[in-house]
């Protein structure tokens, strides 16, 4: 889910490195972009970063979230303050349980709306609906199972 998500995001990050390059960022972070290639360690910039676009979605993912891995996700995603090089943002799973039920994703009582989104390859969003108890994305408003969705929120280094 979080190399999906990437995908679906990363035309952002380039327009960012474009409004840079251009010198007219006041819609946007004014900071140049810190990511590197993960190969050379170069700093990236618009034209360097256009090429690695057009190879493998892992590679340009590592470029972003160079720490980030199937080991240390649960630890690297639960930071209250991070490094923009490391993690341009968290993907972060909205907890709905109430007060007194565990987290139907980790299990935690103490997890509250910060769960964050495991770092794994295999898992789908049809696996975290059937965490939540919903057998499927189609039957969201369907006999009063329309309370039980998977919400993302994405969290943004400021
Ligand atoms: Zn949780």
């Amino acid at each position: 889910m979080h190399l999906e998500f990437f995908n679906f995001f990363k035309n952002m990050f380039f327009r960012w490195y474009q409004a840079v390059a251009e010198g007219n960022t006041h819609n946007m972070c004014s900071k140049s972009p810190p990511y590197k290639h993960p190969e050379t360690g170069k700093v990236l910039d618009d034209q360097s970063l256009a090429e690695l676009f057009k190879g493998p979605l892992e590679k340009s993912f590592a470029a972003f979230f160079p720490t980030l891995n199937e080991q240390n996700w649960e630890q690297v995603l639960s930071q209250k303050m991070w490094s923009l090089s490391d993690l341009p943002y968290l993907l972060k799973l909205e907890n709905m349980t109430s007060y007194y039920e565990k987290c139907h994703y980790c299990a935690k009582d103490n997890c509250r709306n910060n769960c964050p989104v495991p770092f794994d390859s295999n898992l789908t969003v049809l696996d975290l609906l059937h965490k939540l108890g919903s057998e499927d994305n189609v039957s969201y408003f369907d006999s009063g199972k329309g309370k039980k969705d998977v919400v993302l929120n994405v969290v943004f280094n400021n």
